[in-house]
């Protein structure tokens, strides 16, 4: 359920006014106008970035940085990536960025090789149960990275996801991330990016590199 309390909300607006360090362009009336005249009632969005090429995971990373800078609070569940892994994302969020949270709920991506372990089902279970709790009004931006990966191998139900959205807080904004999503997610989001491959170093014989790829 969402959280009712008024206190996450003032709590945002006064962080959001504290980011104001510049002097506003158009003039601070503009400003009140601008953060004031949506709130609390805006509705969040539902944003997926899909296709085979790459920068799902770092585009949905860039909007989490945004959205700290702008005084919001962000929670990013990694479904498939190991925990305990050194994803570079994550390694410097977790140093620098107390409000952009990140956790790692799955196996690795050893399931490409074939199908998938009771393991592999439970942890992606625990993400969904982390996901759904992420979403009552404590995040203002919740993002789901790899989740289509997970509902296209069939880790998670795709129902399951459509519900956990309609439940939502309705102010929070989520972002979905990974190849294959599924058609009734693309009709359901505000926003979707299909990024495609046109080339990729790997195909040129490079591998993962720390910094570019991991
Ligand atoms: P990134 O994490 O760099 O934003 P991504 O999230 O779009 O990439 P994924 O589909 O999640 O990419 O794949 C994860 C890994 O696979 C990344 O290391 C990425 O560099 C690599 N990758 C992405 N696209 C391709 C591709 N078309 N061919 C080979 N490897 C790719
Ligand atoms: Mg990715």
């Amino acid at each position: 359920m969402c959280n009712l309390s008024i206190v996450p909300s003032v709590e945002r607006t006064c962080k959001q006014l504290a980011c104001y360090v510049f002097p506003q362009p158009a003039g601070w009336g503009f400003f009140i106008w601008r953060e004031f005249s949506f709130m609390p009632e805006e509705t969040g969005l539902v944003i997926v970035y899909t296709g085979n090429g790459k920068g799902k995971t770092t585009a949905a990373v860039g909007m989490g940085i945004r959205a700290v800078g702008r005084g919001q609070k962000v929670k990013m569940i990694q479904f498939i990536k190991q925990p305990g892994l050194l994803y570079g994302e994550a390694v410097a969020l977790a140093k620098c960025v107390p409000e952009f949270e990140v956790c790692q709920v799955g196996k690795g991506f050893s399931m490409r090789k074939g199908g998938f372990s009771e393991e592999d089902v439970e942890a992606a279970a625990l993400g969904m149960q982390i996901a759904e709790q992420s979403m009552n009004g404590e995040y203002d931006l919740v993002i789901l990275d790899e989740l289509n990966v997970a509902v296209a191998k069939g880790l998670v139900d795709v129902d399951r996801v459509l519900d956990m959205l309609k439940k939502r807080c309705a102010r929070v904004n989520v972002v979905i991330t990974g190849r294959y999503a599924p058609e009734v997610l693309l009709s359901v989001a505000d926003t979707v990016s299909e990024i495609q491959d046109v080339k990729h170093h790997y195909r040129a014989g490079v591998k993962s590199r720390a910094g570019v790829d991991v």
